[in-house]
């Protein structure tokens, strides 16, 4: 879209807002900076102001933007209706780029053969062990560190799942990027889950959703991710397109007009009724990630579905902060805001006392493990996905 198109889009979208203020304390950079130019309100300002020539788009007049998570709590709070998610993607699309972006290391992540190459190579040379003290010697805002942080050794390949003898109906995996290296467990389980209710499970390629650079304003590059995801689809011969990683969801569906693009855990809950789980005694933290409840609103079905394992325990932690701050590529953009926000949450986790924290989007998941990991706790984290598979009951 062109500058043209986006401005008078933009102050279509501020216009909504009345400037209530409702909002506010349900921003995590809100709660985070207390500070007005940190909010919905203010950043709809901002992009108003931007929009409409009225402020110069210098590097620190677009940070509150550029600081946004996306998780789009706003939006789903928000009275007067305010479509703040497309007024943040028109904006970031308007100013573009955001600077000093860590672009070779964006490059690395969204592409997955890379990556397992890297992570492979990082293996044999020992960086389980020397990464994370590297990360704690570079700059706390280093993207590379938060990086070493994080990723932790490759995990090993699970075994395939046996296929429905008469499926119901064939539905696709989008497997996404990091996922497609670091969610393997969690894509086998959904595999199992899927055959066991019934369906015949297939994978899309392996790829980006264009979620990574969106975030970072590269419209470009996100255009051509949605290109990539259109091929695949187009070959994929589903019905229905699954995705693990509720955080893909709102590109897809961009990417997809018409088609039924759903989060994993809600089709499994919905169309796996018959499926029956053995017992597990277990206190489990339940971290709902901002996408799975903001675009997926899954979160009910995500509890339902867990409610189903006889013992589980499922500890809700507060809503507020409404996200962990992983959010995307801001634990790369801003990593010194992202482990302020997971200090709260991992604070909230630790007073609950759990056997183990669940949470069901890859870039959170890594990002409150690294965090525990700091904190010298052995707490697992994992994808609700893995205890439900492991926890099925032979048909
Ligand atoms: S975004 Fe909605 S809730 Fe927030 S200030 Fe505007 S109208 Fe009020
Ligand atoms: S998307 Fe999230 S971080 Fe951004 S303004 Fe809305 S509530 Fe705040």
């Amino acid at each position: 879209m062109s500058a043209d198109t986006l401005r008078p889009r933009i102050a279509a979208l501020a216009d909504q807002c009345v400037m209530c203020g409702l909002c506010l304390p349900h921003c995590p950079t809100y709660v985070l900076d207390g500070d007005e130019t940190e909010s919905p309100r203010g950043r709809i300002a901002l992009a108003r102001a931007l929009a409409g020539g009225d402020l110069e788009p210098s590097a620190s007049n677009r940070l509150p933007l550029d600081h946004c998570l996306g998780c789009l709590t706003c939006e789903r709070v928000c009275p007067s209706g305010v479509h703040y998610g497309e007024l943040l993607t028109a904006t970031r699309a308007l100013l573009g780029p955001r600077p000093r972006r860590a672009r070779s290391l964006l490059g690395v992540l969204k592409r997955p053969r890379r990556l397992r190459a890297l992570a492979r190579l990082g293996a044999a040379l020992g960086a389980p062990h020397w990464g994370p003290r590297l990360a704690r010697l570079l700059p706390p805002d280093s993207a590379w560190g938060a990086v070493l942080g994080a990723l932790p050794p490759l995990p090993k390949a699970p075994p395939p799942s046996h296929p429905a003898a008469a499926p119901r109906g064939r539905v696709a995996l989008f497997p996404g990027c990091v996922a497609d290296v670091y969610e393997t467990e969690a894509h086998a389980a959904l595999e199992r889950l899927l055959a066991a209710a019934g369906f015949e499970p297939v994978r899309l390629p392996a790829l980006c959703c264009g979620a990574l650079d969106r975030h970072g304003g590269e419209a470009a590059a996100s255009a051509r991710d949605a290109d990539d995801v259109r091929a695949a689809w187009a070959a994929a011969g589903a019905n229905t397109l699954l995705t693990a990683t509720p955080g893909c969801l709102g590109t897809l569906r961009e990417a997809l007009p018409g088609v039924a693009i759903e989060d994993a855990m809600a089709f499994v809950e919905r169309e796996g009724g018959a499926l029956r789980f053995r017992a597990l005694p277990l206190r489990a933290a339940l971290h709902l990630p901002c996408t799975e409840v903001n675009v997926a609103r899954a979160d009910g079905a995500v509890r339902r579905l867990l409610a189903r394992v006889p013992g589980l325990e499922l500890l809700p932690l507060p809503a507020q902060p409404a996200c962990c701050g992983a959010a995307g590529s801001h634990v790369l953009d801003f990593p010194r805001r992202a482990r302020d926000l997971r200090a709260i949450k991992l604070d909230q986790v630790q007073a609950l006392a759990p056997q183990r924290l669940l949470s069901g989007n890859i870039g959170c998941r890594l990002h409150l493990a690294a965090g525990l990991s700091e904190r010298g706790s052995a707490l697992a984290v994992e994808h609700p996905l893995s205890l439900l598979a492991r926890q099925l009951e032979s048909p």
